[in-house]
């Protein structure tokens, strides 16, 4: 199952082939249209969007199956779904885009999840482990979804990294972002204010990373709760960093070992190995933010754009001239960005979008 959950939120689970043949009494409907595409088949409730993840599908599951040691052969069915279900009344939450139904290889997404495509190979990941990756613990076999479905889908991939990454900074401790403007107007008239905002996860009870690492993952996890939206991008964090230190073929491995060792899971000893964390868990989120560089600090920056901006207002505006128009204030301001601790700043007057919340809010 998987989940991402911060500012959009995107997560899809295993539903198991025990709740399947319990439900099946009941099942969901067949979405209307039916398309046969080289790798599997579509079912949509319209041709255009059928045929469109027929294309998908027959891009992702070779690229999927390239990046992904021991992967299955199979030919799935993909549901794309207006409302996500397995069962006729079943309500899964709002935030979940996708999950696999392991009985019959049939994938579900959802046909207005924020990255179809993206969700489409997170799923499809699930799909084509092989049965000697499943020592993997859950958090790391979400991770492996995150990782090589934003490895194969180029579109958006910068800002969904950036996002995820930001997202484990924050699983691992609140942060603050700075903001600092200098402001100088025709009349010799400057002000420079630094002003800071505290930026916190929403999922403040997900349980912490070393316990989280040492979790099955799968079906019982999500009915706990236990795995939250934050671990999907924590496990992001940690398979990037095992694939750069032993690659994917090293972290399979590991799991034939657990196997051979007749372990449920791999251990939580060795993913530190494998992932250069033998470092207190209170030095980890500063190895998280060694990967934040100018493009990651510009993403966040759009995505925090709110309270960002209502922060900045707060700092500067009783100091400027009271007629001061927002454009003006634009116009005559360096307005930069970066995190309290950290000495990078990114300018924030070349984001659109952040100046619109500027104008919006001002
Ligand atoms: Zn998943």
């Amino acid at each position: 199952m998987s989940r991402l959950g911060f500012f959009g939120s995107m997560r899809s689970v295993i539903v198991g082939s025990i709740l399947f043949s319990m439900l099946s009494g009941c099942a969901a409907p067949r979405p209307r249209v039916f398309v046969e595409s080289s790798s599997g088949i579509v079912r949509a409730d319209n041709e255009v969007l059928a045929r469109q993840v027929g294309a998908w599908l027959d891009e992702l599951l070779p690229a999927v199956q390239s990046c992904i040691p021991y992967s299955l052969e199979l030919r799935p069915e993909v549901w794309v779904q207006e409302k996500l279900r397995l069962y006729r009344n079943q309500d899964l939450p709002d935030e979940v885009y996708g999950f696999n139904a392991s009985i019959g290889n049939r994938i579900h997404v959802r046909e207005d999840a924020e990255n179809l495509k993206l969700t489409l190979a997170h799923e499809i990941v699930h799909a084509v482990l092989d049965p000697s990756w499943e020592t993997l613990p859950g958090v790391l076999e979400e991770g492996l979804c995150e990782w090589t479905s934003l490895r194969v889908v180029s579109q958006g991939r910068a800002g969904e990294r950036a996002k995820r990454l930001f997202q484990s900074a924050l699983y691992l401790g609140e942060l603050s972002g700075k903001i600092r403007v200098s402001y100088q107007d025709a009349f010799g008239f400057s002000l420079r204010a630094d002003s800071s905002v505290t930026l916190s996860t929403r999922d403040e009870d997900a349980l912490p990373p070393k316990e989280a690492l040492a979790l099955s993952g799968g079906f019982a996890d999500l009915v706990s709760g236990d795995l939250s939206g934050v671990h999907y991008a924590f496990g992001h964090w940690v398979v990037s960093r095992i694939e750069r230190n032993v690659s994917l073929t090293g972290l399979h491995r590991l799991c034939q070992e657990a196997r051979e060792r007749g372990q449920e899971l791999i251990p939580v000893q060795e993913i530190l190995r494998a992932s250069r964390l033998e470092v207190p868990v209170s030095d980890w989120q500063d190895r998280v933010l060694d990967e934040v560089g100018d493009v990651e600090l510009c993403h966040i920056a759009v995505e925090i754009r709110e309270d960002l901006v209502r922060g900045l207002i707060k700092g500067v505006r009783k100091s400027l001239p009271g007629e001061l128009s927002a454009q003006e204030f634009l116009n005559r301001s360096v307005i930069r960005f970066g995190l309290v601790g950290r000495g990078r700043l990114v300018s924030l007057g070349d984001l659109p979008l952040v100046c619109d919340e500027i104008r919006r809010q001002w």
